[in-house]
């Protein structure tokens, strides 16, 4: 036995989360801008492109913050279907409320943990997670919730850091544990944060891992594809 240690992590690990967000949300669009060079842009259009989006769709993006993955989704839709902006914090989800209605978008808009979704079994078309499900505590759980509230013929998107090519690896040490701490520092003013970020990619499962997770939590044809070296991985899995 653990003593019960393991929960005392678990619930520290939540509230390190929740205070991370909390304090990075009114600087992470520009944050991520200057980190990825922009480049999230880049990542986030191909994974909604290759989620094939039709017209009426329903369609959840989970720990969707300040709702990037959102808003191209409802430009996908035009009008038609679903979209469900939902996370865990508040502070990120009011950024993104305010972004989509800005743009002339209503979505619903929901504060939700991704392990317990409010949803009943087999409700949605499509599912997104971007660059959230490192940050959940019992990522098996929370895929399994997933799975559950898809469709059948539906498919899960996850776009999240991955483990980079071999050859990439030494540049990326040094810029995520030299120079991203200086950069947040400068500019958000607090790099421990960025820590908790380059952390939290390291200790994330590397692509085979991450599919293997799929599978096990019931995703059926999971394959998933490096972008940017595979600094960031996109996987897909279906439900049948
Ligand atoms: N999807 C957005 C994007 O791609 O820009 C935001 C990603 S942000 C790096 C990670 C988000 O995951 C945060 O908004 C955080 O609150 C959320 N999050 C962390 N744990 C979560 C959980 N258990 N359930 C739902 N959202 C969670």
């Amino acid at each position: 036995t653990d003593f019960g240690f393991s929960k005392v992590k678990e619930a520290d690990k939540e509230k390190q989360v929740k205070a991370v967000f909390d304090q990075v949300a009114p600087k992470y669009d520009l944050m991520n801008d200057v980190l990825s060079f922009g480049m999230h842009r880049l990542w986030k259009q191909y994974a909604i492109d290759r989620a094939e989006i039709q017209p009426g769709m329903k369609v959840l993006d989970i720990a969707g913050g300040t709702g990037d993955m959102s808003l191209l989704v409802q430009k996908k839709l035009s009008g038609t279907g679903e979209v469900w902006l939902s996370d865990i914090n508040h502070e990120m989800l009011k950024i993104g409320d305010e972004r989509l209605k800005n743009a002339g978008y209503h979505p619903y808009v929901l504060t939700c943990d991704a392990e317990y979704l409010p949803f009943p079994d087999g409700y949605f078309d499509v599912l997104i997670v971007s660059f959230g499900l490192r940050n959940m505590t019992h990522k098996d759980r929370a895929l399994r919730e997933m799975q559950r509230v898809l469709k059948p013929g539906g498919r899960l998107m996850v776009l999240e850091f991955s483990k980079p090519v071999a050859l990439m690896r030494p540049f990326y040490d040094f810029y995520s544990f030299k120079v991203m701490p200086f950069l947040s520092a400068k500019i958000a003013g607090h790099s421990e944060n960025y820590r908790y970020l380059a952390e939290s990619i390291r200790m994330h499962p590397d692509q085979k891992t991450l599919a293997k997770i799929m599978r096990e939590a019931g995703f059926e044809r999971v394959e998933w594809k490096n972008l940017t070296f595979g600094i960031t991985a996109l996987h897909i899995g279906y439900k049948n």
